[in-house]
């Protein structure tokens, strides 16, 4: 026992100050959303479109990313003669809603905004959520999981996984919803009481991802349920994750909390 005191006391406070500090460095293969030079790519040779795994990527007189169904792989930059697109190092990616992770060449994100003012006041100290896990790789639920651990600690804001629908406040959806889970997923929605919340983490939760069009799945859970926050990624570094619910409770920082 004593030793153990010991050992905490050695180590100290180690969980990171962000937000209220600047956030943790990045790894230098961190990839941030696609970032498109329209001016070095007047012919639209279309080379990015054929090579995205996914059809995040379109040409219609101009270049468009979905960021809602991009897996964040660089087959679009590395295929791009002209080296026309990018990765840029912004982790902040979630919006509120669907529509808005639709971009053209240059156009800026609209980050999320906080949750209406009513719902603000129930779940801006004190959000309970319920993980389902609809089809997903693990990937997603690794990088939320991460999120409850001493480096990131979650629960300073008042966030924490519950164990059953009927004590949360929502749902936090991983996944592309496939058709065994479909029920469930269902079932767990209308478990919570309202009002409630769903946020879909990762490119199959948000679009079906690389499954996207599969009979067996359905292409997430954008159809199924009223999905109040959309974090993209595969998987989102959890530090997209932190940021996307923080935006939704109001939690951030001035100086961290810009939307666009
Ligand atoms: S990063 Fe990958 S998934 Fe995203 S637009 Fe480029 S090729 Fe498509």
């Amino acid at each position: 026992m004593l030793k153990s005191m010991l050992a905490r006391l050695h180590q100290g406070h180690r969980t990171m100050a962000y937000p209220g500090a600047p956030p943790p460095a990045l790894p230098e293969r961190f990839r941030g959303r696609p970032l498109i030079d329209a001016s070095r790519c007047p012919e639209g040779c279309r080379e990015c479109v054929r090579a995205c795994p996914t059809a995040a990527i379109a040409f219609d007189g101009q270049l468009r990313v979905d960021l809602g169904k991009c897996l964040f792989c660089t087959e679009c930059s590395d295929a791009c003669p002209a080296g026309a697109i990018g990765h840029g190092a912004d982790y902040r990616l979630a919006t509120r809603a669907r529509g808005d992770l639709a971009l053209a060449a240059g156009e800026p994100l609209r980050l999320a905004q906080a949750l209406e003012r009513k719902t603000l006041g129930l779940f801006g100290r004190s959000l309970k959520l319920r993980q389902v896990s609809a089809g997903g790789c693990n990937g997603c639920e690794s990088d939320v999981n991460v999120l409850t651990t001493i480096g990131w600690d979650l629960g300073r804001f008042g966030i924490q996984f519950v164990a059953s629908p009927r004590h949360a406040d929502g749902l936090l959806l991983t996944g592309c919803v496939t058709g065994n889970m479909t029920l469930a997923l269902e079932k767990a929605y209308a478990a919570v009481a309202p009002p409630k919340i769903v946020i879909a983490v990762g490119a199959c939760a948000i679009s079906g991802g690389p499954y996207a069009g599969h009979p067996q799945q359905r292409d997430g859970g954008t159809e199924l349920l009223p999905i109040d926050l959309f974090i993209p990624g595969c998987p989102p570094h959890p530090l997209t994750i932190l940021d996307g619910l923080l935006r939704l409770l109001d939690r951030l920082p001035p100086e961290r909390s810009a939307t666009g």
